[in-house]
């Protein structure tokens, strides 16, 4: 088992494939020029299986594939299909827009839950959002696996100005829909240009809701890190993630592992440990892995304790894309 030193077991991780993405979404890519990892310095396909691996042997049960977009790495199938094959519950976090192209690789590897990021339900305004014209593909795509028999759950990155007067829109889409909506907080990451009034709270997004539904509160499971809710009668559910109002750190039990091979115990950790280069060496990781994970600060990477509290100058990490959220 993996454990850190507040006794909080490890048993969730999230693998980026690449930090490449068909999406420009400007809250997540750094402002500056930006130039994506060479592939020799990515993981390949047989490292991530060995490492994967590795994990899943130490008690891991849970794997989500993440990046930049995993669907734009050029062997995702074949991956996908090989950590299919442990003992492992194998989701993915996507934008979505190449879904189409991967829904028999899908169903043969047996997922059977995807995230989907989708920021909001009006054309211009997700062109505006991620610099291409792919809204209607991804909300396709979204539909074609909400038929397939995929659980659906769709992230929203909720911003100030910019999509919160949609809030009550994607409400209404679990009306007849099975979908699940869940509103995430915006974070600050290294150059995207996150200020703390462009970010909507847990009590502001629920505020919002209330003024057109009701809605009751869903029993949560131990490590979720939304709170849920369902307006009675509705065929989905929405929910909130409070990363920065209501951090839910007590209970985490996520590990991260870059493209290039590093493992974050945090998503705002500052160290980082490099497994690749380690695993390329012939060396154990094991030991690697257990003291990075007992370095794992108590709360939010040990950087600040709440959306008041955060100085984005003195941040330091990495960008969302170079992360895999
Ligand atoms: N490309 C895939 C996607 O967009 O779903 C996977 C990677 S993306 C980095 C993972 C998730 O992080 C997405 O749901 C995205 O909306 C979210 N995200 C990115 N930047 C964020 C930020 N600054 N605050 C909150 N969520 C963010
Ligand atoms: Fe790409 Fe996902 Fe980041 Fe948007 S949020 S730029 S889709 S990695």
């Amino acid at each position: 088992m993996i454990i850190d030193s507040f006794n909080r077991v490890h048993d969730y991780l999230r693998i980026s494939l690449t930090d490449n993405c068909n999406l420009r979404c400007f809250y997540c890519m750094p402002e500056e020029e930006y130039d994506f990892t060479p592939a020799s310095r990515l993981m390949q396909a047989d490292e991530i299986a060995t490492l994967a691996n590795i994990f899943s042997a130490n008690g891991v049960n849970k794997i989500r594939l993440t990046g930049g977009e995993p669907l734009v790495r050029k062997d995702a199938a074949k991956i996908i299909l090989s950590l299919s094959r442990l003992p492992v519950e194998l989701t993915m976090t996507t934008n979505g827009a190449r879904l189409h192209e991967f829904t028999d690789v899908l169903e043969e590897a047996g997922v059977r839950s995807l995230n989907i990021s989708l920021d909001t339900l009006q054309a211009d305004k997700f062109m505006l959002i991620t610099r291409r014209n792919l809204f209607h593909q991804v909300k396709s795509n979204i539909d074609l696996l909400i038929r397939k028999g995929i659980r659906v759950k769709v992230n929203v990155v909720v911003m100030k100005d910019l999509n919160d007067s949609e809030i009550n829109d994607f409400v209404a889409w679990t009306k007849h829909t099975p979908v699940h909506v869940r509103f995430i907080e915006f974070m600050p990451f290294s150059g995207n240009r996150w200020t703390s009034n462009k970010v909507l709270s847990f009590g502001e997004i629920l505020q919002s809701i209330s003024t057109e539904y009701d809605y009751l509160p869903l029993k949560g499971g131990a490590h979720d890190t939304a709170k849920g809710f369902i307006v009675p009668g509705h065929a989905g559910t929405f929910s909130v993630i409070s990363t920065m109002t209501s951090p839910f750190c007590d209970t985490c039990n996520r590990m991260r592992l870059t493209a290039d091979g590093k493992l974050k115990n945090c998503l705002f950790s500052k160290g980082e440990t490099d497994l690749l280069t380690a695993l390329r060496n012939g060396e154990d990781v094991l030991p690697l892995i257990q003291q990075n994970i007992l370095s794992k600060a108590k709360a939010l990477g040990g950087q600040f304790s709440g959306l008041e509290d955060v100085k984005v100058a003195a941040l330091e990490n990495r960008s969302m894309i170079t992360i895999g959220g």
